[in-house]
């Protein structure tokens, strides 16, 4: 198989389109055609890593690395993500429960797979690669917690000082040796230009070989479309029903890869996009105009997007606005919306849900008696409400459990390097944290 950019480069190998995550065209990667299947193409495949060691194969065809797929899959989904049903007053509704990784939200398997390919591919103990993230949350705990400990990877992460949540911040600094946290003086915007700024320098360059895993490598992508071909395989074996699947979206990374497990064949039926008040792709549908706008800050802060890159993808793989308003929904959702969820939800379900998670509850309520009761509904639950306890907990005037694995995460000990936003900084830290 090979990979183009949305802006028209290629053609590159899985290994090339892995290592390098964007384009030389500065576009996204995208395989030259999706392969299809029908459902008895997976009889016999029950769990997510059988389901994706089909799914996946045409994708790894002509890498380096399909002989070692399927130990990918067994690194990647070495945690559950079950599929449970909620009591709905209203046909059939469950909930796609992908927060049971080590950092507790969906991110966990982009990363965990992204970080099993990077290894075997570029991993070199002699001259290790180094992952710089910046992040403004989620994505530098999931990306430190998959390359945490794997031989010739280092990961620095920087996040901005005071704008993380205490639960966040340690489960950027409780790594081991091979990640450096690193707490900025700054905002997230000077975080990001830190490591624009670093992967730019050809002297650091050549002392830290440089890679980066944005949620727009295509090695993130491809691992998402597991899980829900895997769920709605088993919601069709179960009923003979296609399910729809209601997504919180920021990035668009997840909803992108329910789509393209739409697209090669899998029983899926309507895709509802839910996002906050970063109301870009539903203006987009609405007037069929793309215009990105500044981000707004939400109580779903990791799907704070105003420009979300995989659009170019959706686009590019579908169409623009008018065919992708008839092939998907998308509502947009407020705080107050998001509130009103998280408090109905617990009242309802008996369980708090995550103010990201609360934006596709809130969808499925809102749609028609029609629309609820035509089909059967999976909502995507992208995270663990214990992660976003401050916002959860006085809502639901309860406390949330922590789960196992953000106990174990909080238990650990925590490190961090202090530094101003300037580039001399992150070098010396680099440099005397690595000894290089
Ligand atoms: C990143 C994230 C999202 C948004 O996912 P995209 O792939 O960017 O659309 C939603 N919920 C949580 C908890 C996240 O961390």
């Amino acid at each position: 198989m090979h990979y183009h950019s949305t802006r028209g480069a290629g053609p590159a190998t899985l290994d090339e389109a892995l290592v390098n995550g964007i384009a030389g065209d500065g576009g996204l990667y995208l395989p030259e055609a999706l392969p299809t299947f029908s459902v008895a193409d997976f009889t016999g495949a029950d769990t997510i890593p059988q389901v994706a060691s089909t799914l996946l194969a045409p994708f790894f065809d002509g890498s380096s690395l399909r002989p070692d797929l399927d130990a990918i899959l067994g690194e990647t989904f070495h945690f559950p993500i079950p599929v449970t049903s909620l009591p709905a007053t209203q046909g059939s509704a469950s909930l796609l429960e992908l927060f049971h990784g080590p950092t507790a939200a969906f991110k966990d398997v982009g990363a965990g797979f992204l970080a099993a390919c990077l290894t075997r591919l570029e991993g070199d103990e002699a001259s290790p690669l180094t992952i710089l993230v910046a992040t403004s949350g989620d994505t530098g705990g999931a990306v430190a917690a998959a390359f945490n400990d794997r031989p010739g990877m280092r990961v620095v992460v920087l996040f901005p000082d005071g704008r993380v949540s205490d639960r966040q911040a340690h489960q950027l600094t409780c790594w081991g040796d091979n990640v450096l946290s690193l707490r900025v003086r700054g905002a997230f915007d000077d975080c990001q230009a830190l490591v624009k700024g670093a992967m730019a320098d050809a002297d650091l360059d050549t002392r830290f070989r440089f890679s980066s895993a944005n949620s727009i490598n295509i090695g993130r992508l491809l691992p998402q479309s597991t899980y829900y071909a895997q769920a709605s395989l088993r919601h069709f074996a179960d009923t003979g029903n296609k399910p729809g699947f209601v997504v919180p979206t920021g990035n668009l990374g997840n909803a992108l890869a329910c789509v393209m497990a739409r697209e090669m064949g899998l029983p899926i039926g309507p895709i509802v996009l839910a996002t906050n008040a970063n109301r870009t792709i539903s203006d987009y549908f609405e007037t069929l105009q793309w215009l990105p706008k500044p981000s707004l800050q939400t109580l779903a802060s990791a799907m704070d997007v105003g420009d979300p890159s995989n659009m170019e993808r959706l686009r590019s793989l579908v169409g623009d606005a008018e065919i992708l308003r008839e092939r998907l929904g998308v509502l947009s959702v407020s705080d107050e919306q998001i509130r009103a969820a998280i408090r109905k939800d617990y009242d309802e379900f008996g369980f708090a849900t995550c103010p990201h998670t609360a934006t596709a509850t809130h969808t499925w309520r809102k749609f028609s008696a029609d629309l609820r009761s035509n089909h059967d509904w999976i909502l995507v639950a992208t995270a663990h409400p214990a992660k976003f306890e401050t916002i959860v907990e006085p809502l639901i005037d309860d406390t949330v459990a922590l789960p196992a694995e953000l106990a174990e995460m909080l238990s650990r000990p925590s490190r961090c390097v202090e530094i101003a936003a300037d580039p001399g900084a992150l070098a010396d830290a680099m440099s005397e944290y690595f000894a290089l």
